[in-house]
């Protein structure tokens, strides 16, 4: 590596939020009256905002070779402060208004969700919002303590990642020597708190773990879990991405059909990230995230906001827009619903659709930062 790596805390910029020059002042009841009735704010391509990812804390007990390299997060990386963060209420109030613009799911995510003190609180906050689907993606390392919890707290469901069942492969990965068996454990918590279908979220990245594909299929084919095989991506500016290093969705269905056979399913809904397949024995479904061999960009509704609270409309952004600022300033929640539809409106990403090499070098936002 030549050129110095910028993480998180240096790389982030924020753009100006559009047209809203001053959004707590008169603009507010134009913007609002422009962009009509809630729910209904399309983005340049067509797109309505359904899916909010939301970060809530920067940090993780992880240094997945793909995510958080040890060589940049180590032990002088200036993580968040705790006063940049979201509060629970900030959240919330966010949360609250982006339901009216249509948002009908929340993840949970980070960094390392359950990080976050008393992260059940949140989860019982948002669970109060009518029609939201409430979500979380873990590492799997907390869950055995805290399954029971976030389920009373009313979270729904979980996705747990793992991206090996071979001791060796999963510890050189998380590079923090962090064991299989734990994650397990926290899987089978989680489905006796009720937590399921759970679905097991396993990067793929050539010349690491394509040897665990099919041991991760055998595992849990039957067990009611949904294994998602994700491509490598270049999320971030840090990850030492390269085309070599993804092994193409195809390429994992052909290798797991070539064993255990698999048939095509339709998706569960539009924009679904995953493509389905079954076992042609009745045994379950896996899934493929294929965001570099087959982009999804014109059916992707989904918006992230940040763990200090930048919206970003693009997991491969490079800027996100400070509505902490806003919050902060004594916005009104018209003024919030009037700026977020601003944004969406003006929305024309489509990263995964016109990746390059070239692209792939730009400086963009960590996936710890904004959530995956
Ligand atoms: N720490 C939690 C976890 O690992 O589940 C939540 C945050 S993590 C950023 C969310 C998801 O992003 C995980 O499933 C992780 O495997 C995935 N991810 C992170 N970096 C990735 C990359 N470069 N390519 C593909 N997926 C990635
Ligand atoms: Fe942590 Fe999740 Fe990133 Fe791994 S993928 S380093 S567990 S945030
Ligand atoms: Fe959505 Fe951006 Fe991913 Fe395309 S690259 S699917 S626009 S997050």
């Amino acid at each position: 590596m030549t050129d110095r790596v910028i993480a998180i805390a240096e790389g982030r910029h924020t753009k100006p939020l559009p047209d809203v020059g001053s959004l707590v002042g008169s603009l507010v009841g134009s913007l609002v009256g422009s962009l009509g009735a809630p729910g209904t704010v399309r983005d340049t391509l067509g797109r309505q905002i359904r899916d909010l990812r939301i970060s809530v804390t920067d940090r993780c007990n992880f240094r997945c070779i793909y995510c958080m390299p040890k060589d940049v997060f180590g032990p002088d990386y200036e993580f968040l402060a705790r006063s940049q963060l979201l509060s629970f209420e900030e959240i919330t109030r966010l949360a609250r208004v982006f339901r009216n613009h249509g948002v009908e799911k929340i993840r949970l995510t980070g960094g390392e969700p359950l990080l976050r003190k008393d992260l059940e609180r949140l989860v019982a906050m948002l669970a109060e919002i009518p029609g939201m689907d409430l979500t979380l993606t873990t590492n799997g390392s907390l869950l055995a303590k805290k399954a029971t919890v976030l389920r009373a707290a009313g979270l729904k469901r979980i996705t747990v990642s793992l991206d090996s069942l071979d001791d060796r492969v999963f510890r050189a990965m998380n590079d923090v020597d962090f064991p299989v068996s734990k994650v397990l454990e926290g899987i089978d918590a989680a489905a006796s708190a009720g937590l399921g279908p759970i679905k097991i979220n396993m990067v793929v990245k050539r010349g690491v773990n394509e040897d665990s594909i099919v041991p991760m299929a055998r595992h849990f084919r039957g067990s009611g879990h949904i294994v998602r095989f994700i491509e490598f991506m270049d999320v971030g500016a840090t990850n030492g991405w390269r085309m070599d290093a993804v092994m193409p969705s195809a390429e994992v269905i052909r290798t797991i059909d070539a064993v255990l056979p698999l048939a095509p399913l339709d998706p569960n809904y539009r924009g679904e990230v995953a493509q389905r397949w079954r076992y042609r024995d009745g045994a379950g479904e896996i899934g493929v995230i294929s965001s570099v061999t087959q982009a999804f960009c014109h059916e992707c509704t989904r918006v992230r906001l940040s763990t200090d609270g930048l919206l970003y409309t693009c997991l491969f952004a490079t800027q996100g827009y400070d509505l902490r600022a806003l919050l902060r300033a004594s916005a009104s929640d018209d003024a919030l619903a009037a700026a977020i539809g601003a944004i969406w409106s003006v929305r024309a990403d489509r990263y995964s659709e016109i990746r390059t090499a070239e692209t792939a070098a730009l400086r963009k936002v960590e996936m710890s930062y904004i959530g995956g």
